[in-house]
């Protein structure tokens, strides 16, 4: 039988419900991210998606609450101390609060609270113990942190931290400092702790075979992560990755749907998410967004600019202005999403473009 003809009947059995193996999802990331068959494949993760999901889009914002040059060390990262020409810095507590409350105000469900590879472990408990009495009940405190043992994770549990995003990156231990054992053990102390784990296949390059993609994604089939997903790697200028540039959305998308296909069969997983948000994205079985700023003030500001806020987003990777919640909202409603959702998959409010 030919690839073409392989593919289009392992993509019907998966539009009915089947979950794809890991040998199918190799397959799938063979093709050209142009062809037909990528094509079919993004369009059938879709009807996947918005059947699995009610057509329910999900926000959760990010804040970087630290940052300083990381030991961490990653070939493809912003913040890595060979080559980042950031300064240390810590963003103030009234000004994480006051970020809470626009994400909220735009509709977000939860926040990512973003540190370097080593960060104070009481400041951050602490931090987050003070968010979790300032700021809306119904936005949930998610951990985006360093390698952290289990009674950590439990006392940011204890806290009122509801979930953690750890990955065992793609190149783990060979474009990274951190052993990939070690990561994946972090992400099984998360689930043992009672957290919700919050996974992608990231950071995703030009260069990365279907085999290694589709490896990484398994991580995320095979232990019960509450989100999966995919995001593309921004190339950092004076980086050792930054020669292979960036992948494109059509890529970034089959990717996504890819994910969306393998982990159909997860009651657990209750959204895909896809970084940078795109519309691309939105039609190739994704339905969350990380928006990078809640309700827009009234003067637009840069991050990491002399005049502008402190703290970081991954807007700053892209050297950009911020994606906001109302950018966010604009782009599911354009897709057709009728409503955002909870971490759980209920509605919250109906989407339109004014909203
Ligand atoms: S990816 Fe994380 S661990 Fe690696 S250098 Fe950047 S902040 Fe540090």
């Amino acid at each position: 039988m030919s690839v073409e003809k392989r593919i289009e009947g392992l993509l019907r059995e998966a539009a009915c419900g089947h979950a794809i193996t890991k040998a199918e999802a190799q397959t799938l990331l063979s093709v050209s991210e142009n062809s037909l068959e990528a094509a079919l494949l993004r369009s059938t993760a879709d009807q996947v998606s918005r059947r699995r999901f009610g057509n329910r889009g999900l926000l959760l914002g990010q804040i970087g609450v630290d940052m300083e040059p990381c030991d961490g060390d990653c070939a493809f990262c912003f913040f890595a101390k060979s080559h980042t020409s950031i300064r240390a810095s810590v963003l103030p507590t009234e000004e994480v609060i006051a970020r809470c409350e626009r994400f909220a105000a735009g509709g977000a469900q939860g926040v990512f609270l973003m540190t370097m590879h080593r960060f104070g472990f009481e400041w951050f408990r602490d931090l987050c113990a003070t968010l979790r009495r300032s700021i809306p009940a119904r936005l949930e405190i998610l951990a985006n942190v360093g390698d952290v043992d289990l009674s950590q994770l439990r006392e940011l549990r204890d806290v009122g931290v509801a979930g953690a995003y750890h990955v065992c990156r793609l190149r783990e231990g060979v474009d990274s400092c951190m052993p990939a054992a070690q990561r994946r053990a972090t992400i099984e102390r998360i689930i043992e702790s009672g957290m919700a784990w919050y996974n992608l296949c990231e950071p995703i390059g030009p260069e990365h075979t279907a085999e290694e993609l589709a490896e990484q994604i398994w991580l995320g089939v095979e232990l019960p992560c509450r989100q999966h997903g995919a995001m593309q790697r921004f190339p950092v200028p004076g980086s050792p990755l930054y020669a292979h540039g960036q992948i494109s959305l059509a890529r970034l998308g089959q990717i996504v749907a890819v994910v969306a296909l393998a982990t159909a069969h997860k009651k657990e997983t209750t959204s895909i998410a896809v970084n940078v948000s795109n519309v691309v994205g939105l039609f190739s079985g994704a339905n969350a967004f990380f928006p990078e700023a809640g309700e827009p003030l009234a003067e637009i500001r840069r991050p990491n600019h002399p005049d502008g806020p402190e703290g970081f987003t991954t807007a700053l990777w892209r050297q950009s202005n911020e994606i906001t919640t109302a950018d966010c909202r604009t782009m599911l409603a354009a897709a057709g999403f009728s409503h955002l959702m909870d971490t759980q998959g209920h509605p919250t409010r109906p989407l339109n473009a004014n909203a």
